[in-house]
């Protein structure tokens, strides 16, 4: 049994246990556009345009909530792997209890 984090390092990196063990993607957040979007969506407000302005508003808060959430579940997912052993006889990973 060893740490999934140290094992995965002494993989080679064609090998296909690379794919199933290795670290998971990292996320980046993209907020410049639903950041944009709501800015836009003030403006709007601001000018008058109260239905357009809340609906792009609201359109932008959406996707910045999604963002978020999807950056977070990669910080999990990678807390979770750093987490995991592997069984060195089966080469199967799990994560041990605490
Ligand atoms: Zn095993």
């Amino acid at each position: 049994m060893q740490s999934l984090q140290l094992f995965e390092a002494t993989v080679e990196p064609g090998s296909p246990l690379k794919a199933d063990l290795g670290r998971p993607p990292k996320a980046e957040g993209a907020f410049a556009w639903p950041l944009g979007l709501l800015l836009s969506g003030l403006a709007l407000l601001v000018s008058g345009a109260v239905l357009a302005g809340l609906l792009v508003a609201v359109v932008g808060v959406v996707w910045g909530l999604r963002e978020r959430d999807r950056v977070e579940a990669a910080k999990r997912a990678d807390e979770e792997w750093q987490r995991k052993m592997i069984c060195l006889v089966c080469k199967k990973s799990f994560v041990p209890a605490a």
